[in-house]
């Protein structure tokens, strides 16, 4: 029955989005596998034959630039890793447009920054682009933009897979397959014989974060718990997300099989184009609430009121992707503010009859700093 379900969830998807760690991309050495590039891009080929829009995320930028440069750990700084990732990533996406045009199918290079997806101009302009190359039939291989991309500007996604989670959350119902160097989500240590595989994952509890133990490899940035991260996000947008071995060179084709192979998460929540943006994007701000707002937002399905508002944080503009955090620091939701930041400012803890002095002259005044249709919850109970 279960192989059953997988089998109609992978086979029914619309959109597969990929995502290749670089440990699956490269030999311990740090040079890039070329026999497992090329099977990789055998499986999508068979898939992309089938009509299903097939996106790649794929790691790799950085291991193929050590390789070429011939060093052994990964460096700490980040403009080191930077240039290493515009050393890599031509050679990465050199091997693939070979491997892709060898079978007759178009590959297109997009590189991604954090802030690209958090305006929503550049969200739909984005999409836009993905959904051309889909009319045209070709694969996006997407990257990190690591040149340009910095963790001070908050501009990085932190990590291919929440990169490949944002890219997810472009499509409706996406499936997203994060190809790693282990067999899935274990319950205990994977390292310990007693540690079974999860093999399905149909509601989410915190619980599930304290079950993996964080490991990294000298090439690569991500663990599980940035898996599960993305696992969350894809799964509370309408999507299913599976992590698998990419150890196998014919993981894909097994998957799509119907085998009972990784770690299956199914969505929670199916959200309309509009919230599954501002669900996900990188938010600009912070708005601190106390209790009673809490309250009337997770509880009473109200819009967040001025007066429910302690403290701002950052500098957003009018419109722009906000999170909402209660006392305690925990963000709540995410929802699109009626206020620039130093608006909100002035109108935070102000009564809805104290807001049109606050602000002075010739301003809008709305009761709400983000209302209702604009909100989205994200903590999970
Ligand atoms: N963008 C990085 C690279 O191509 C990978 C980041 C990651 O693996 O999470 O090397």
């Amino acid at each position: 029955m279960v192989a059953l379900d997988r089998k109609q969830i992978v086979q029914n998807a619309k959109h597969l989005v990929v995502k290749v760690g670089t440990n699956v991309l490269t030999t311990a050495e740090g040079r890039l596998n070329a026999e497992r590039i090329q099977r990789l891009v055998g499986e999508l080929c068979a898939i992309h034959a089938r009509g299903v829009y097939t996106t790649l995320v794929s790691s790799g930028a950085i291991g193929a630039g050590m390789g070429r440069l011939g060093l052994a750990e990964r460096p700490k700084f980040s403009p080191t890793l930077q240039a290493l990732a515009a050393i890599g990533q031509g050679a990465l996406i050199q091997n693939y447009e070979e491997e892709f045009s060898k079978r007759g199918v178009v590959a297109a290079q997009v590189l991604l920054t954090a802030s690209d997806l958090s305006s929503r101009e550049r969200y739909l302009n984005i999409r836009n682009t993905f959904y051309t190359l889909f009319n045209y039939g070709a694969i996006p291989i997407v990257n990190e933009n690591d040149a340009v991309s910095s963790a001070e500007l908050s501009l990085t996604f932190g990590d291919n897979d929440r990169l490949a989670a944002l890219v997810s959350c472009l499509f409706p119902e996406p499936l997203t397959i994060l190809l790693t160097d282990v067999d899935g989500l274990y319950d205990g240590d994977p390292a310990l014989p007693e540690s079974k595989l999860v093999s399905k994952v149909d509601k989410w509890s915190p619980a599930l974060m304290e079950m993996v133990a964080e490991k990294k490899s000298s090439r690569s940035k991500g663990g599980m718990s940035s898996k599960l991260k993305a696992a969350r996000t894809v799964t509370s947008v309408g999507g299913t997300l599976l992590v698998a071995n990419g150890d196998d060179p014919d993981i894909l084709s097994k998957i799509f099989a119907g085998a009972e192979v990784g770690t299956l998460f199914l969505p929670s929540e199916r959200l309309a184009a509009r919230k599954r943006w501002f669900r996900q994007a990188p938010s600009c701000g912070t708005l601190v609430v106390d209790a009673g707002a809490a309250r009337a937002l997770l509880k009473q399905g109200k819009s967040l009121l001025t007066i429910g508002v302690v403290e701002t944080r950052g500098t957003f503009r009018k419109g722009d992707v906000v999170s909402i955090v209660d006392l305690q620091g925990r963000e709540l939701g995410r929802g699109l503010s009626n206020y620039s930041s130093q608006d909100a400012q002035l109108v935070c803890g102000k009564r809805s009859n104290e807001l049109a002095d606050a602000l002075g002259q010739d301003r809008d005044v709305y009761e709400e700093i983000v209302h209702r249709d604009n909100f989205q919850i994200t903590v999970v109970d």
